[in-house]
C-alpha cells in the first residue's frame, strides 16, 4: 500500500448531478479529511461578476475582481459554507442565475488561473477529497486517487432536483434539465480545461447505482491507493 500517513489527493471529476458532492463529503467526514468544493468557488466568482455586472470579456475588470475577491469555507454545524468578501452566500451561489452564468465563466483563462492557485494552495500539506471538472486532469495530474463519475441526463438532474429541494431551492425540473445539459456540453468543449477523464481515472457509470453503492464502489477503489483510516 502506497503513502500510508502521508498527505494525498483524492480527486473526484464528473458531470454535473453525478453525485460528487455527496460523495466527496460522505468520505472526508467518515476519513475525517479535508473536503474542498472547487465548483462552489467558481459560482463564488459567478456571482461577484453578476453582482457588479461585470461583463465576461472585460478582462480588466475581471482581473481586478479577482485582485480584490476573498472567498472563505467555513465549516458550520457540519456544514460547509461560503462566503464571499464577508458574505454568507451558501444558498445565493446554488440560485439559477448563478447556474446559467456559471460554466461560461469558469473557463474565462484568467479566473481558471486564479481559482486553480488558490485550490493548491489551500490543499498544500492536507489529505483531501476535492471534487470539480479539472482536477485529475489540470489542478493535481499526479494527484494519488482519480475518480470520474458520469450518469444519464435524466438521472443527473433528478439527483440536483433533489438536491436543491433539501437546500430549499426551488428550480422546475425541467429548468435544472436543460441546464445540466447545457453544462456539461459547455464544460465538455471548453478549451480551458474541458471536463474530461484523466487517462489513468477510474470511470464510474453512477445511472443505475445508489449513491451508498456508488460510495461503497469508490471506497473500495480508494483503499487500493491511499490509506484511509476507519
Ligand atoms: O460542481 P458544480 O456543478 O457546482 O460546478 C459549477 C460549474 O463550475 C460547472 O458546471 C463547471 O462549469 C465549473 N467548474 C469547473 N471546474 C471545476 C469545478 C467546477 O469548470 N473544477
Amino acid at each position: 500500500m502506497e503513502n500510508l500517513c502521508k498527505n494525498y489527493v483524492i480527486a473526484i471529476d464528473g458531470e454535473a448531478g453525478t453525485g460528487k458532492s455527496t460523495l466527496a463529503k460522505s468520505i472526508a467526514k467518515k476519513y475525517k479529511i479535508v473536503y474542498m468544493d472547487t465548483g462552489a468557488m467558481y459560482r463564488c466568482v459567478t456571482l461577484e461578476m453578476l453582482n457588479n455586472d461585470i461583463s465576461m470579456d472585460d478582462v480588466e475588470k475581471i482581473e481586478k475582481m479577482l485582485d480584490d475577491i476573498k472567498i472563505e469555507i467555513r465549516n458550520d454545524d457540519d456544514e460547509d459554507k461560503f462566503f464571499l468578501n464577508g458574505k454568507d452566500v451558501t444558498k445565493k451561489i446554488r440560485e439559477q442565475k448563478v447556474n446559467d452564468n456559471v460554466s461560461q465563466v469558469s473557463h474565462i483563462p484568467i479566473v481558471r488561473e486564479r481559482m486553480v492557485e488558490l485550490q493548491r494552495k489551500l490543499a498544500n500539506g492536507k489529505k483531501i477529497v476535492m471534487e470539480g471538472r479539472d482536477i485529475g486532469t489540470n489542478v493535481f495530474p499526479n494527484a494519488q486517487v482519480k475518480i470520474y463519475l458520469t450518469a444519464s441526463a435524466h438521472v443527473k438532474a433528478k439527483r440536483r432536483y433533489e438536491q436543491n429541494k433539501e437546500k430549499g431551492i426551488n428550480i422546475p425540473f425541467e429548468e435544472i434539465y436543460n441546464n445540466v445539459v447545457f453544462r456539461d456540453n459547455n464544460d465538455k468543449n471548453s478549451n480551458v480545461a474541458p471536463l474530461k477523464k484523466a487517462a489513468d481515472a477510474f470511470e464510474l457509470d453512477t445511472t443505475n447505482y445508489t449513491l451508498d453503492e456508488v460510495e461503497n464502489i469508490v471506497v473500495n477503489k480508494i483503499k487500493e491507493k491511499v490509506a484511509l483510516n476507519d
